[in-house]
């Protein structure tokens, strides 16, 4: 009895946690050898960046790691657009499926810990299984030496049970830290791809996704939606005046002002350049450029100091709005918030047009 206990206790514990072992340190270091390669490059943490490196540390297409080998031996760190070319060519499927498949994968790791974990405490279940029997068969004892004999093996197979039940734990939370670690990694490098570095609000990327996500919502629920297209006037000729530093200053600014006088549930991104987006879900048309009124009247009045001392005025922004007209394609919406746009900036700048 005492023999079976042992043999199968051991043997389900090792092969349970080699493999567990082995799925948890492929999927760890893949993880870190592709987010150390995505930090040396121009790309950062972008999603193209993010499935580039992943294949490349995967080795699974070899034509990919033979050009990334040959440029980085050329000229060490890939340019975005290098980086973008080599998505396009490489990998064909989007980068969000790169990154959901690594999430998924990082999943399956704590899915395969999480019954390794049961599968020990089942061991430990039939060891108490036995220990009880144990117990019962005592009835059976001949004599004083084969009690003695019984009770001494019973205590080894017990502290073996122990010690294999403790090293096994020590190593499924360690790994649980592991994988909660990189899947932390994992989600800040997904959000610093939707988020723009100067402004620190959406970027087109992060900006593009929540179009088209409002743009379903206000058509399935039949609340309106407006989209108001922002641009700062005569930016370069602020550039040239006052210098790109102090135009960088604007444009946060201006994007602390599109955060600031807004709602919870409005989304404020920087669309690029000096222009801004601001996604207003159940809110009209004339609400909508109420909003941008006050936001247009803040910047005009606002005091931006060069190299603080005396602070500059007469930054105004133009703004166009449109509202969702139940169906419309994202894209169709954004060219008429622009139309309404280059009205503002036909009209003279420093005003607010709604798109008819
Ligand atoms: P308009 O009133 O018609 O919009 O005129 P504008 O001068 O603002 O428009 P234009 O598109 O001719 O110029 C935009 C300028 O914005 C040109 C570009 O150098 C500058 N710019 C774009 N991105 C940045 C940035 O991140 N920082 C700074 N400082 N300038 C930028
Ligand atoms: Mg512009
Ligand atoms: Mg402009």
């Amino acid at each position: 009895m005492m023999s079976t206990v042992q043999t199968s206790a051991s043997g389900t514990l090792g092969s349970e946690s080699a493999a567990s072992k082995t799925g948890i340190a492929n999927s760890s270091d893949l993880l870190r050898r592709t987010l150390a390669l995505m930090s040396r490059h121009a790309a950062g943490y972008s999603p193209d960046s993010y499935a580039l490196w992943y294949e490349y540390v995967l080795g699974s297409k070899p034509a990919l790691r033979a050009e990334i080998d040959a440029l980085v031996n050329n000229c060490e760190r890939l340019s975005m657009q290098v980086t973008f070319d080599l998505h396009q060519k490489h990998l064909s499927e989007r980068a969000e499926d790169s990154v959901r498949r690594a999430g998924a994968g990082l999943l399956e790791v704590m899915s395969t810990m999480r019954s390794s974990m049961e599968a020990a405490s089942s061991d430990a279940n039939v060891f108490d299984a036995q220990l009880a029997a144990f117990g019962e068969n005592l009835s059976s004892v001949s004599s004083a030496e084969d009690l003695t004999l019984r009770v001494d093996t019973m205590r080894s197979d017990v502290d073996r049970m122990n010690k294999s039940m403790n090293t096994l734990n020590a190593r499924l939370e360690a790994s649980h830290r592991t994988v909660a670690s990189l899947q932390n990694e994992l989600k800040r490098a997904r959000e610093e791809a939707s988020l723009d570095p100067l402004t620190g609000i959406l970027n087109r990327r992060g900006f593009d996704l929540e179009l088209a996500r409002h743009c379903r919502e206000s058509s399935d629920t039949a609340t309106s939606l407006c989209l108001v297209m922002v641009d700062i006037d005569h930016f370069k000729k602020i550039n040239d005046t006052f210098g790109h530093p102090f135009g960088d200053k604007v444009i946060r600014a201006v994007g602390q002002a599109m955060s600031q006088l807004t709602q919870r549930k409005d989304v404020a991104a920087r669309y690029g350049g000096e222009e801004f987006v601001l996604l207003l879900p159940e809110t009209s048309a004339i609400e909508a450029r109420e909003v941008a009124e006050r936001i247009r009247r803040a910047i005009s009045r606002g005091q931006i100091k060069c190299n603080g001392v005396e602070p500059v005025g007469n930054i105004t922004i133009s703004a166009g709005v449109a509202e969702f007209a139940r169906g419309e394609d994202p894209t169709s919406l954004t060219a008429r918030a622009d139309r309404a746009l280059y009205a503002s900036k036909q009209a003279g700048r420093n005003r607010v047009t709604i798109d008819r």
